[in-house]
């Protein structure tokens, strides 16, 4: 059976607009009832990065998030809470989802705060890449999780979608731990599909209206897609964003992690597509709502047989840098750094590199709160890209 992927027009956050297309999405799929029973403790899953404004497309926008919980309480739904562990856990969960305009909303609604503030080890020998996880408590008291994810940019893994988002059921200070045992974009990958092996959320809500490309997974720039998308296939859902931004979805390790463990399928002959007009093709969905100027790492990750030649690798990597005259100092970026001793510290006042210390994770970058830490490819490694691809 083909994995079933709606998508819905939405051009503005207005409630009436994203209520109507969530609502709109969730019925192309079969109504709420098709995921989640009345007598469940269900869990909301927004993108709950950082304290950011809405309009920096950093996180799930609340009136999104607003939609899914209007949507729920209005079919009878009473059981609702909502959580995601932040990028910073020295921040609370609370705090950062009011910095969001998350928390208003929930309290709006009597949508209650899950508790992400304390985690568990849950031992997970069937895993390929991790053998236990700490979760959220919040997530192991939830009978199901509804994802209400981002369509962003992500240094390590290109983007983060659908998949990725599951990352916010890790409890606090495990994630920066998770990215030092997996330090590259195919071991994260591969965690990441365990991790939604786990998990199992039960329906994946993209909010894809401001989306967010460039340097994200925080420090990108907000661009109009347009769309409001979903499906209980996170990586049929994830495709979908691939292909509106024009990048090979084959390149995207969580999408091939994915597809590999049967969570999903990314391709397009297993995917239906479906509107409010009825079934489309992928191009005409492309052509309706794609961006081929996206700002979004497209090139081939491998470079042939450079990448052999294990003394080149340092000039192939694709290097943090800080911006010194966005950076306030505030120090983030070096609690952020999950390797021991730290590849990023103080000197004369601004953050610097410890390059052969890096395992190039990109967590400084996703954590800086000033787009103060950019990511530079090298010139060897973009002639690379273009003449060694296999
Ligand atoms: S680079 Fe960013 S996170 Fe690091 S000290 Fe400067 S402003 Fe803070
Ligand atoms: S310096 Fe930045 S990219 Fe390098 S290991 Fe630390 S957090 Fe990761």
């Amino acid at each position: 059976m083909k994995s079933k992927v709606a998508i819905i027009e939405c051009r503005q956050y207005r409630s009436e607009l994203t209520d109507r297309a969530v609502s709109a999405a969730v019925e192309l799929l079969g109504g709420w009832q098709e995921f989640v029973s009345k007598e469940e403790h269900i869990i909301l899953k927004p993108n709950l990065l950082a304290r950011c404004a809405p309009e920096k497309a950093c996180t799930t926008h609340p009136q999104v998030f607003a939609a899914v919980g209007k949507g729920l309480l209005e079919a009878g739904y009473k059981n609702l809470y909502y959580g995601d562990s932040p990028g910073n856990h020295l921040i609370g969960v609370e705090q950062t989802a009011e910095g969001c305009g998350i928390r208003q909303e929930a309290e709006a609604l009597d949508i209650f705060p899950a508790n992400f503030s304390e985690g568990q080890q849950v031992p997970f020998p069937q895993g390929y890449a991790a053998d236990h996880f700490v979760l959220c408590k919040g997530v192991l008291e939830a009978d199901a999780i509804i994802n209400i994810c981002k369509m962003k940019t992500h240094q390590l893994e290109r983007i983060t979608g659908a998949m990725k988002n599951t990352f916010g059921c890790v409890y606090g200070f495990n994630k920066g731990a998770s990215h030092a045992r997996f330090p590259n974009a195919d071991s994260f990958g591969k965690m990441i599909g365990d991790l939604n092996r786990l998990v199992k959320p039960r329906l994946h809500i993209m909010d894809g209206i401001m989306a967010m490309e460039g340097n994200g997974p925080q420090s990108g720039d907000p661009v109009p897609m347009g769309v409001i998308a979903a499906s209980a296939d996170p990586v049929a859902l994830d495709s979908l964003f691939c292909r509106l931004v024009h990048l090979d979805p084959a390149l995207v390790a969580t999408n091939v992690y994915g597809q590999k463990f049967g969570i999903g399928t990314y391709e397009e002959e297993q995917i239906q597509l479906v509107t409010e007009e009825g079934e489309i093709s992928m191009e005409e969905a492309v052509s309706r709502w794609g961006n081929p100027d996206f700002k979004v790492e497209r090139e081939a990750e491998f470079r042939g047989q450079l990448n052999s030649i294990s003394f080149l690798q340092p000039l192939l990597d694709r290097k943090p840098y800080v911006k010194k005259e966005k950076c306030v100092g505030c120090g983030i970026c070096v609690k952020a750094c999950p390797v021991e001793p730290k590849a990023i510290y103080f000197r004369g006042g601004k953050p610097a590199y410890h390059y052969r210390r890096c395992i190039k994770c990109y967590c400084c970058q996703e954590m800086c709160p000033k787009k103060a830490i950019g990511v530079k490819t090298t010139r060897l490694a973009k002639l690379a890209d273009r003449n060694w691809r296999i």
